[in-house]
């Protein structure tokens, strides 16, 4: 509590500091005690889990920070006064780096800690990133982006989290070089189990005969991206990203409801927190009211009383998708 206090103030003189314009006074550099634990920041859900799971029984050494616990929407949260004071005095803080990360760059214009190491995972992904795309029978956005906006739910590759937790051993494991052989001997053990659920999706998509049926329609907004691109999946979309568009037309829901009708698909899929009336104005509309609506968790919001009452992790969440993608694949095999 008093290094929160600390840490507050210290940010808070900073800010005078570059408000006023005087350079008289240097921000306070906090020097840190032995004792004090090594602080990481992370945005979003899946940094935070990695940092635990890498960090495994050493976790509690660490003052482990997910600012969007309380629910906030990765697009919409905006940090608190506390929230910067804690970024500008961390010592690794870990982000997507995306577009609705903006504010993340004044958050990091006047660190309190010098040697602060900074992730941002859309730089980690490099070559892998995907652009946003706009898909056929998307509802249009009503902002004009300007130039190439990458999709930000990088997390959704499997691929790309072995990539992240990798990073973020390295950044660890210069941190707390003492303990560098458990860290990385943590991701060892971490990076066979995101391998094999990869392997068990590849498989599982491999294994499908029709093409049709290696099409996912979503009548909701669109996270997957980095999914699909995984496995060589096609997809249809109500809404690309995470698009502030809220209100599907009618032209959307009848382009989805014949596509599920033209591919002959079993199961529309939507995202966590949806209330599901788009599906099912979409089902409505399709040859087929009965269809199963499939929710998948897109890992962008998980809450911090969700983490209390559940062992919720990165990977739990992701397993619990492939069963739900797997039950939906075996629907869509039997013949009717
Ligand atoms: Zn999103």
């Amino acid at each position: 509590m008093m290094r929160r206090m600390i840490k507050a103030a210290a940010a808070v003189t900073a800010a005078a500091v570059m408000l006023s314009g005087c350079m008289a006074d240097a921000p306070v550099d906090i020097k840190k005690s032995d004792e004090e634990k090594i602080s990481v920041v992370c945005t979003a859900f899946p940094e935070y889990d990695w940092v635990k799971q890498i960090t495994g029984g050493r976790s509690y050494e660490f003052d482990i920070t997910y600012l969007l616990a309380n629910g906030a929407d990765l697009h919409n949260y905006q940090p608190s006064t506390k929230d910067m004071a804690e970024i500008s005095s961390c010592d690794l803080f870990i982000c997507t780096g995306g577009e609705s990360e903006k504010w993340v760059d004044d958050a990091l214009a006047a660190p309190v800690n010098s040697k602060m190491k900074v992730i941002r995972l859309l730089d980690v992904a490099g070559d892998r990133k995907e652009a946003e795309e706009e898909k056929e029978g998307m509802e249009p956005e009503e902002e004009e982006e300007e130039g190439v906006v990458y999709d930000e739910h990088v997390w959704l590759s499997l691929k790309n989290a072995d990539l992240f937790c990798a990073e973020i051993t390295d950044c660890l494991c210069e941190m707390d070089e003492a303990h560098s052989d458990e860290y990385r001997d943590n991701y060892e053990k971490y990076s066979v189990e995101l391998k094999k659920l990869d392997m068990d999706f590849q498989d599982m998509f491999d294994a499908v005969e029709d093409p049709a049926k290696k099409t996912m329609v979503f009548a909701d907004r669109f996270p997957f991206l980095y999914f699909v691109k995984d496995y060589g999946l096609d997809y249809y979309a109500a809404f690309k990203g995470c698009s502030a568009e809220s209100e599907a037309s009618f032209k959307t829901v009848a382009f989805l409801a014949e596509k599920l009708d033209e591919l002959g698909l079993k199961s529309v899929y939507v995202i966590e927190g949806s209330d599901g009336k788009l599906a099912k104005a979409v089902l409505e509309n399709s040859s087929d009211k009965d269809r199963d609506i499939v929710m998948l968790n897109s890992l962008q919001s998980v809450t911090k009383d969700e983490l209390k009452s559940s062992s919720m992790t990165y990977l739990s969440l992701m397993q619990s998708n492939y069963r739900k993608i797997k039950d939906a694949l075996e629907k869509e095999a039997v013949e009717e």
